[in-house]
C-alpha cells in the first residue's frame, strides 16, 4: 500500500490494523513447540523456570531456564527472529517491521552475550527445529553442568562456560 511509505517514523507499537494483524498472528510466548519442549524436558525429569527474567539485563527473559546449572533456553519463533528459511518482512509497513525485526535480532545478540558474560550456557533453537532432538541437547547439557557441579568444579563461575553455546542456532 502506497500510504503506509508515508507513515511518519516508526515507533515500536502496533501502527496499524494490518501490524496488529500480523503481530496476533505469530505469538511470542508459549508457542507449540515450546510449549512441547517443556512438557518433553519435564516428562524426561527436569526442572526449570518458565520465562525468568535475566539478571541484570531490563525487559528480557528466558523462555526455559535452569537457574541452578546456569542453562538458559531459547525457542526463537522464525518470524519474530528472523530465520533464514521462514523469516519474512511483511509488505505492508514494510520499513517499520524491518526496523523492529533487526531490533529483535540485536536484542537476541546482546541478551545471548550478557547471559554467556554471566557464566550461563546459551542455547538457541528455531521453532521449526525437531522437539525431541532438541529436548535431548538441553538434556545433556543441564546434567552434563550437573554432573560437573556434582564433581566438585574448581574452575571459577563462568569460566568453563563463558562464550559457549550448543544446539544448531549458533551465536555470532
Ligand atoms: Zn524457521
Amino acid at each position: 500500500m502506497a500510504a503506509d511509505e508515508n507513515q511518519p517514523a516508526p515507533t515500536m507499537v502496533a501502527s496499524s490494523p494490518q501490524v496488529s494483524a500480523q503481530m496476533s498472528r505469530h505469538p511470542r510466548r508459549n508457542t507449540e513447540p515450546e510449549v512441547a519442549l517443556r512438557r518433553l524436558l519435564f516428562a524426561g525429569g527436569l526442572r526449570y523456570r518458565v520465562h525468568l527474567r535475566v539478571p541484570g539485563l531490563a525487559r528480557r527473559t528466558i523462555d526455559i531456564a535452569f537457574p541452578g546449572t546456569k542453562v538458559a533456553v531459547f525457542v526463537d519463533g522464525c518470524f519474530w527472529h528472523g530465520c533464514p528459511d521462514h523469516g519474512m518482512v511483511p509488505r505492508s509497513n514494510r520499513e517499520w517491521w524491518r526496523q523492529k525485526l533487526d531490533g529483535n535480532r540485536r536484542r537476541d545478540e546482546e541478551t545471548a552475550a550478557h547471559l554467556a558474560g554471566s557464566g550461563w550456557d546459551v542455547l538457541r533453537f528455531w521453532c521449526h527445529e525437531d522437539v525431541a532432538a532438541v529436548a535431548e541437547v538441553v538434556t545433556a547439557c543441564v546434567r552434563r553442568v550437573q554432573a560437573g557441579s556434582a564433581a566438585g568444579d574448581k574452575l571459577a563461575p563462568g569460566a568453563r562456560r563463558a562464550q559457549k553455546t550448543y544446539g544448531s542456532r549458533s551465536l555470532p
